[in-house]
Order: structure tokens, then C-alpha cells, then sequence
């Protein structure tokens, strides 16, 4: 677990940095609020330990925008101490008050602080299984449409920074209903949780993959223009389509449709846009006879 460190005294800040690194911590420090919010915007921290009174940034604002953007951002919890020589009623009051999760007035005893971090680290863990529940889609154990959503706005941004392209490509199953009728719903049940296993092997380490509805899928894809995207659609085509699923009634032949598309002619296109583009060309893909990969021209 990487820990940040924000203190502008050399001599506490090394005294710390050394203590959490012989518990096993991971750290990066700064000296300033600064430098701290720069060092947590380009690691994977999980639990900050924030000096109040500090140049630039003081502890209570990073605190703030640890917790209100970088948090958002990261998507996940981070746990906040406030470690101070502020110790009156009302700074307690007023750190907590701001989002902090403990605080702690110097002097401290070390021991203390490294029970106080494992607490921080047991309520993360908790954090992280409780949010990665609420994200899951339950049956196919993708994530939820909320969840892809969030991604794909993330995507969005970042490649609008970074003035990189991001794929989506949306995918459904044809004729499931047919499943469903043919065999019963459970049979369903099981074809759609295979389908969603093979996609999401089939896709990148960094690609994102959720169940927008239904038998609908869709894929989020970082650093993606339209001839990518189209690969990818078609490796993620081939690991459903080109062996049957097996269920407990036998192996079935599965075919799937295909609408994708990139906003690589435009980085300002909306969520909304990128998904209805992707939706059309699925649907157009379905007009022209199913089991086929739509790249849209529409952006
Ligand atoms: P098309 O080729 O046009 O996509 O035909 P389709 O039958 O797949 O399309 P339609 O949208 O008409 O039906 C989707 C079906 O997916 C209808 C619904 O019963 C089924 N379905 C949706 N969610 C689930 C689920 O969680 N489990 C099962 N077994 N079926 C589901
Ligand atoms: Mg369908």
C-alpha cells in the first residue's frame, strides 16, 4: 500500500518516512502541499498523513482535494490523517470537518501512528470490497452500468488531456430471446455469464468492460482510433462466435452483433455521442443480418 507523506520538516518527515517503510509501506513524501498533490495525482496512493500548516497547499485544502478529486478520480477510498501540532478543540474539529479520516497532534508516539494506519488500512480494504461490490453487475460479474459509465467519462478527460482517441464498442447477442424460450432462462443465464467471461479475457489489461443492460455489452477503450477499435472488436467477435458455449443442455453456437466507433476525429465528443454512434452501428449491424462488426461513421 503506498503511503503519502506531506511535511515540510526535513528531519520529522525522514523520521516518519523511515518508520513506515520498516512497516512495509510503500511512501512517497513532499515538503509542501504543492508537491504533495503533484505526487499524489501520479501515484496510486491510498492513505495520505497531511502536515497542516504547510507552504502552498496547507493540509486542510489538500485534504479537501485529495478526498473531493483525486478520490473521485481514482476511484477509490483514500484514507486521510491529519498529523499536526494544531491540537485545540476547534482545529480537531475544523480538520475533521473537512474530510479527514484521523488526526493526530504532534508530539505522537510512532506506535500509535502505526496502529492508527493499520486501522486506515483495514477501513480501506472494507471500502474497496464494499465499492467493487456496488459496481459489479451480479449475474455476469462485469461491471454495472453505472460503473462503465464513470469509466468511460474518466476516458473521456484523460484523452482529452492527453489528446489521445477512446474506443467504445458495444455488443449484443443475437436472437437470445430465443435462448431463453428455447431452454429456459437459467440456460440464458448461463450462455450470457460465458459470453461476458470470453470478452473480458479477450480484452486488454487496460480496457474497461461492463453490462450496459440486458444482453448489451459494452468496452471502453483507452488510447483507441477506429482502426484499433475494429481489431479489437474483432478479437472480441472471434473469442465468443468461433467456439460454441457449452451449457448443461449441450454446446450451443452463439452469434453476436457489433457496433463500435472512436472519437478520433473530434476528442470533444460526449459520452452520450460516443454511445449512440455505437448504438446505430449495432443496430445497423442487426439490420444487415446480425453476426457481424459495424465500425460507425457517424463521428
Ligand atoms: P437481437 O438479435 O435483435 O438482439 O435479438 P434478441 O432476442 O437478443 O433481442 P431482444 O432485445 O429482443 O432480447 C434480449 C433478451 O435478453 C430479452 C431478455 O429476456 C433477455 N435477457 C435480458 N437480461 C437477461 C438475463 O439476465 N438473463 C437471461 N437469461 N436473459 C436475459
Ligand atoms: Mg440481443
Amino acid at each position: 500500500m503506498k503511503i503519502l507523506i506531506a511535511e515540510d520538516d526535513f528531519i520529522s518527515c525522514k523520521a516518519l518516512e523511515n518508520n513506515l517503510k520498516e512497516w512495509g509501506y510503500d511512501v512517497v513524501s513532499a515538503r509542501d502541499g504543492n508537491e504533495a498533490w503533484e505526487l499524489a495525482r501520479a501515484n496510486n496512493i491510498r492513505l495520505a498523513i497531511l502536515d497542516w500548516n504547510m507552504p502552498g497547499i496547507d493540509g486542510i485544502e489538500l485534504s479537501q482535494k485529495i478526498r473531493n478529486e483525486y478520490q473521485k478520480e481514482a476511484s477509490k477510498y483514500i484514507y486521510i490523517i491529519l498529523l499536526t501540532g494544531r491540537g485545540g478543540q476547534d482545529d480537531i474539529i475544523q480538520g475533521l470537518s473537512t474530510g479527514a479520516d484521523d488526526y493526530m497532534t504532534k508530539p505522537y508516539s510512532f506506535v500509535e501512528l502505526k496502529y492508527r494506519v493499520q486501522n486506515g488500512e483495514r477501513i480501506i480494504k472494507n471500502e474497496d470490497k464494499r465499492i467493487r461490490l456496488a459496481s459489479l453487475d451480479n449475474l455476469t460479474k462485469l461491471w454495472n452500468r453505472n460503473k462503465i459509465f464513470d469509466f468511460l467519462d474518466t476516458e473521456l478527460k484523460r484523452g482529452e488531456r492527453e489528446n489521445t482517441p477512446t474506443g467504445v464498442v458495444m455488443i449484443d447477442i443475437d436472437h437470445f430471446k430465443r435462448i431463453n424460450d428455447r431452454y429456459g432462462h437459467l440456460i440464458g443465464d448461463e450462455v450470457l455469464v460465458e459470453v461476458a467471461g470470453r470478452l473480458k479475457n479477450a480484452i486488454r489489461p487496460y480496457d474497461r468492460i461492463g453490462r450496459y443492460g440486458g444482453d448489451e455489452i459494452l468496452v471502453v477503450l483507452p488510447n483507441c482510433g477506429n482502426k484499433e477499435a475494429k481489431n479489437i472488436a474483432k478479437r472480441l467477435y472471434d473469442s465468443v462466435v468461433k467456439t460454441k458455449i457449452p451449457t448443461e443442455v449441450g454446446s450451443l453456437k452463439i452469434n453476436i452483433s457489433i457496433g463500435c466507433v472512436s472519437n478520433e476525429m473530434s476528442l470533444q465528443f460526449s459520452r452520450m455521442e460516443l454511445i449512440q454512434a455505437s448504438d446505430k452501428a449495432l443496430l445497423l449491424a442487426k439490420k444487415k443480418g446480425r453476426d457481424r462488426i459495424i465500425l460507425s461513421k457517424g463521428l
